[in-house]
């Protein structure tokens, strides 16, 4: 028999009665034993998550803006007491809410506030499924500079064997000082990974309001064609490019040991969902292209210098002046005597862009030094496009007839992903464009 382990997003854990499906859920197959939740989501249109309430909390608590935090803090009693009635059970949420009000008082910190979404939702979970509630602090581990420690998964492997069925708190672990640390926004599929990987499941599924993963961004195209099978890498080219069903470092506990994960949607959990695996057994006769991801707000910094190609050390000199800045570049293509560093904007605020112009030039003399912001940048991603001749002269074509200015090209080196640039403006018609090509 497998071992399944379930992770349930906010949308599953948003209020009582969702939470009571999500249990009916994990019931209905034994081999369901490991739950990781997230904290309650959005119920509506216009909600709030509880954990954008908490770090309203931990900013109000931090001003010492006592009237806002109160108002704030109530809001979140009310989201867990209104749980613990619509689940019919005692829960302990308000002497568990006053518990948590004093500590965030007494400064325990950012993190340990944004977490305690996750710890509550589990404490019910738990409750509601009458197994134990192990704490993700027991096991998951952070170094220093705010990596995952690897001693996560042995020790994963050693709390959860002492458990034949349990829940488990996503998002967060213990951080080298010692303290309650968050994994970035988001960062419960990593939890439900690392838990996954640490019992050895044979299935790893994240329970979330969709039926899988889209071809691409159902806000751009009108319903467009689920994934049946993904593989992980296809995965991580897709979500690190913006498309947001799992977090994007949600594979790496799991990608090694070859679990797979299953997408599923908890309100229609007979739909199929996505699978994402090791390699991919799909057919890339039925579609070379994947899926088809974009994401706004990149700078790109072109240089041009006469023999640059032969200058040993200038693409060293280049990135010398982001790396010491901590900024990261996200593609670098070139040509003979030219290069582009491409930057999301988020690094280039409040005049850090003049500056590393200002110091580009001063350091390697180019020619020419242009700078292009707004740019989008849209990735199509198949395994299938390394082994079939025309895949780019047909996505090409189909931006030309669509009109759309390709400002920039770079194609991964393993073959299997197309990224063009084009002004953030052209990103939805850019992707609608190359879905149409190769899904209609
Ligand atoms: N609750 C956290 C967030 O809203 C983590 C998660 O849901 O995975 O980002």
């Amino acid at each position: 028999m497998g071992i399944k382990v379930c992770k349930f997003g906010g949308t599953s854990m948003a209020d009582g009665n969702v939470i009571l499906t999500a249990a009916k859920i994990v019931e209905a197959d034994s081999e369901r034993k490991y739950v990781v939740v997230s904290a309650p989501g959005k119920r509506f249109g216009g909600d709030i998550k509880v954990t954008d309430l908490l770090y309203k909390c931990s900013d109000e608590a931090d001003e010492g803006n006592t009237v806002a935090f109160e108002e704030t803090f109530n809001k979140i009693r009310n989201r867990f007491t209104s749980i613990e009635a619509e689940v019919g059970k005692a829960l302990g949420m308000k002497e568990a809410l006053d518990e948590i009000e004093k500590s965030i008082l007494q400064g325990a910190g950012r993190d340990y506030c944004a977490s305690r979404g996750e710890y509550l939702a589990a404490k019910i979970m738990a409750a509601v499924l009458g197994v134990a509630f192990v704490d993700a602090t027991e096991f998951v581990r952070f170094n220093a500079d705010g990596t995952l420690c690897e001693e996560t998964f042995d020790l994963a492997a050693k709390v959860l064997k002492q458990y034949d069925r349990a829940v488990i708190p996503g998002f967060y672990g213990l951080g080298a000082d010692g303290k309650v640390k968050t994994f970035s926004r988001g960062g419960g599929d990593i939890s439900g990974s690392i838990v996954a990987r640490g019992v050895m499941a044979s299935l790893y599924e994240n329970w979330t309001d969709v039926s899988g993963f889209y071809a691409c961004d159902p806000r751009i195209v009108n319903s467009p064609k689920c994934i049946p099978e993904l593989s992980y890498h296809e995965l991580r080219e897709l979500s690190y490019m913006g498309a947001n069903v799992l977090h994007s470092e949600a594979i790496f506990p799991v990608r090694n040991a070859g679990i797979p994960i299953r997408i599923c949607n908890t309100f229609r959990p007979t739909d199929e969902g996505t699978y994402i695996v090791k390699m991919s057994t799909r057919d890339i006769r039925d579609n070379v292209v994947t899926g088809i991801a974009g994401k706004k707000d990149f700078t790109a910094i072109s240089l041009e210098k006469s023999m640059m190609n032969s200058e040993v050390g200038f693409v060293g000199k280049v990135l010398s002046v982001i790396g010491k800045r901590g900024i990261s570049f996200e593609h670098l293509p070139s040509g003979i005597d030219t290069m582009s560093l491409v930057i999301d904007n988020e690094y280039l605020k409040n005049g850090v862009l003049q500056e590393v112009v200002d110091e580009i030039k001063t350091l390697v003399h180019p020619d020419k030094i242009y700078v292009h912001e707004n740019i989008a940048l849209v990735a199509t991603v198949g395994h299938g496009m390394a082994k079939n001749v025309g895949t780019s002269a047909r996505l090409f074509k189909a931006l030309s007839e669509a009109g759309i200015n390709v400002i920039m090209i770079d194609q991964g080196s393993s073959e299997m992903n197309i990224i063009v640039g084009v002004e953030n403006a052209d990103c939805g018609a850019c992707i609608s464009a190359i879905y149409n090509e190769f899904f209609n």
